[in-house]
């Protein structure tokens, strides 16, 4: 054990809390510093799918050529606050330039290096944290209420099948098994058999913690305001009225990790795709066996064990705007209007929480340029549950500085500094 060097991980959402177990785990001191706010973390509200197929990119040509009228629309899925678009513009723009071809292969080839093991490492994790009970093999279902939907989906289909992603189509019978509540709804339905379920995406990260705990990782529950630096290293963190001192700092503070990023001088293009969920009470029965994406409405249903939730898809509004329920309201009622069975349940709570987000689509994983002793562990924007202990355990990896089974070039805080310079240079 290298009981002589302390990590300090700031941020104890499922990327921080698996940096610090696989940390404690290579034998160093941990600590992890978060206010421990435990709703505001993207981590307890989400839709609790292990979602191993998401293998491509979001930014793709077709939504490039869809985002104007998407953004326009009172019932898309994608809502701007339209004050917010100045501060918004040099993502967007990031993400357009993610569309084109050889940039989405890029972000492709990373998503499926880092994808392909990551049930392994939530596996390693949970059972370590008596929290395997909460993982079940569910798959994933995305469904369809028209033929034409369903088959405006092919060609990502095909090419989900490309990469060995496992999915098969459903007959009616099979998706009234999995989804009783939903009988009659969708014309189409995909299993996406790999995929997995959280039963309580809450619960499972404050199992992680206790399991950290139990192993001997520290917890302060503060607020990291800025570093304290010698020469290229950082050497404290500041918090509201004390400073701790470290050897190894890792940066996990989902979408609040851009500020202190740049105070190591990393500049990242880290913004929030903001989400929301209504849970309904339906701890009495069984709508759903497998969590269920429905196409035309944008929404996914995730029976859990606390009720059914319904998460909802993207915002743009940064991190400080306060909640509008209002357009998740209206898709809720229109979906109880078409399935009876959700008709009666009544709504016990909403949610908005903070998608960490690159406009690549690939979470930032790696030692600092600028820091030798800082690492950065954010952006995981919509898979970051299914992402959190593979993470862990690369930075883990990374902090002995041993080699990682997955290249972690194309995760780099300065990938995007580097393409500017080359692109520059090819000039
Ligand atoms: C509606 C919705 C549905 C989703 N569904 C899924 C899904 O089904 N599957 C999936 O894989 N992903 C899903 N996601 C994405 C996933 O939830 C996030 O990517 C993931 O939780 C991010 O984890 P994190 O640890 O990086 O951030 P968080 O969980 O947000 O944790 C960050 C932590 O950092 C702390 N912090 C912030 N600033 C500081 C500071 N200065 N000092 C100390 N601590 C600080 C915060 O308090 C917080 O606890 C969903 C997200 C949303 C919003």
């Amino acid at each position: 054990m290298q009981e002589q060097k302390t990590v300090v991980v700031i941020g104890g959402g499922i990327v921080g809390l698996s940096c610090a177990f696989f940390a404690r785990r290579a034998g160093y001191r941990v600590r992890v510093i978060d206010p421990d706010v435990q709703d505001r973390r993207a981590s307890f509200g989400n839709a609790g799918i292990l979602a191993v197929c998401e293998t491509l990119p979001l930014a793709t040509p077709a939504l490039v050529r869809e985002l104007p009228s998407l953004l326009l629309s009172p019932d898309s899925p994608l809502r701007l606050r339209w004050r917010y678009l100045p501060a918004l513009l040099p993502w967007l723009v990031r993400f357009v330039r993610a569309s084109a071809p050889s940039a989405s292969l890029r972000s492709t080839l990373a998503l499926n290096s880092i994808l392909t093991t990551a049930l392994d490492a939530h596996l390693e994790l949970a059972t370590a944290c008596s929290a395997t009970q909460l993982l079940v093999p569910t798959g994933w279902i995305k469904a369809y209420q028209s033929e034409q939907s369903y088959l405006s989906q092919s060609a990502e289909r095909s090419t989900l099948a490309d990469w060995g992603v496992a999915m098969r189509p459903l007959g009616r019978a099979e998706l009234d098994a999995l989804a009783p509540g939903f009988h009659g709804v969708f014309a189409k339905a995909t299993l996406f058999s790999d995929c997995q379920q959280v039963k309580n995406p809450g619960q499972y990260v404050r199992r992680i913690a206790q399991g950290c705990a139990e192993q001997g990782v520290e917890f302060i529950q503060d607020t990291v305001r800025n570093f304290r630096f010698s020469g290229n290293r950082v050497t404290g963190a500041q918090m509201t009225d004390r400073a701790i001192d470290g050897d190894v700092f890792v940066i996990a503070c989902g979408a609040w990790s851009k500020r202190l990023a740049a105070e190591i001088g990393e500049k990242v293009p880290l913004d929030t795709e903001r989400g929301y969920h209504v849970m309904l009470d339906a701890s009495d029965r069984t709508l759903l066996q497998s969590p269920l994406f429905w196409h035309e409405k944008s929404v996914v249903f995730s029976q859990l064990d606390s009720g059914l939730r319904m998460t909802s898809s993207v915002e743009f509004a940064g991190l400080n705007a306060p909640p509008r329920y209002r357009s998740i309201d209206r898709t809720l009622a229109a979906a109880k209007r078409l399935v009876p069975t959700l008709a009666g349940l009544p709504v016990e709570s909403r949610w908005l929480g903070f998608r960490p987000s690159m406009p690549d689509s690939i979470p930032v994983i790696g030692r600092s340029t600028r820091q030798s002793n800082c690492f950065l562990a954010f952006g995981h924007g919509h898979l970051g549950l299914t992402l959190g202990p593979q993470t862990g355990r690369l930075i883990a990896k990374a902090i002995q500085g041993a080699q990682t089974e997955i290249d972690l070039a194309p995760f780099s805080p300065s990938r995007f500094s580097m393409r500017r310079s080359n692109d520059a240079a090819a000039a």
